[in-house]
């Protein structure tokens, strides 16, 4: 069975854009994985299909209605295969990579794309949501949140990357960052190619990349380094 993402939005409209192109497009036409989006509109309340209000305490803006986020997770739910229900959210757990490898793995995933000032906490408790967050900024909504969070799990189903070996090199999955890439022209405005990676000895080249690897995670990541060391130190 394929990979299922289920998005849940008020602005369907904004899907697949970046999903629906290339190498993860292609994917989808394949059947490697499947979108399933939905307006939490349709869940709204009344003649006006409301799906927010006025947030409890007082306070700016609005926040989505615990009763129309539960009604359309549940409507989602139903009949599928149980998959890690998530909340987009800047207060959630930065996502990494390992998590991505992992949601990778799932059945696919539900996302709940907040709008607004938020969601009604109780949403998150009753619907047992985990939230997620891709970095320390604040977005207008968790439509791009969840784009990005699909994106990077749909690369790492099987088939969907043109070479599998392509990926144990990559950013974070040794605990380091990737080494400078380099391809034709041999020279440009005077810069070259660093001669090793010409030179057709696999072994140096392999020593020069770790080497890089681990001098630009360093400076870059301090962060990252400092885990690296203690698990290969
Ligand atoms: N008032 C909220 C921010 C609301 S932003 C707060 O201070 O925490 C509106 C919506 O955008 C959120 O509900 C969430 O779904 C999405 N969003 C914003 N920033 C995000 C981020 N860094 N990661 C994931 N989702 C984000």
């Amino acid at each position: 069975m394929s990979w299922k993402a289920t998005v849940l939005t008020l602005f369907p409209s904004m899907f697949p854009d970046t999903l629906g192109v290339s190498l993860v497009g292609q994917a989808r036409e394949k059947g490697i994985w499947s979108l399933d989006v939905r307006d939490i509109r349709e869940h709204g309340i009344g003649r006006h299909r409301a799906v927010d209000d006025a947030p409890a305490g007082g306070g700016p803006g609005m926040v989505m209605r615990v009763d129309v986020a539960a009604a359309s997770i549940d409507a989602a739910r139903a009949g599928e295969p149980d998959r890690p229900s998530l909340y987009l959210s800047p207060r959630g757990k930065p996502l990494t990579q390992a998590k991505v490898s992992s949601l990778s793995r799932a059945p696919g995933v539900l996302l709940l794309c907040g709008r607004f000032e938020g969601l009604d906490e109780r949403a998150i408790e009753a619907r047992g949501l985990e939230e997620v967050s891709i970095g320390d900024f604040v977005l207008a909504g968790g439509e791009i949140a969840a784009m990005a969070l699909i994106e990077a799990c749909v690369r790492l189903l099987p088939g969907v990357l043109g070479c599998e070996s392509s990926r144990a090199e990559e950013s974070f999955e040794g605990g380091l960052l990737e080494y400078p890439q380099y391809t034709r022209p041999q020279s440009f405005e005077g810069r070259d190619i660093p001669p090793v990676l010409v030179s057709g000895h696999h072994e140096e080249i392999a020593r020069w990349r770790r080497a890089q690897a681990e001098k630009l995670t360093k400076t870059r990541r301090p962060d990252l380094w400092s885990l690296y060391e203690t698990r290969h130190g």
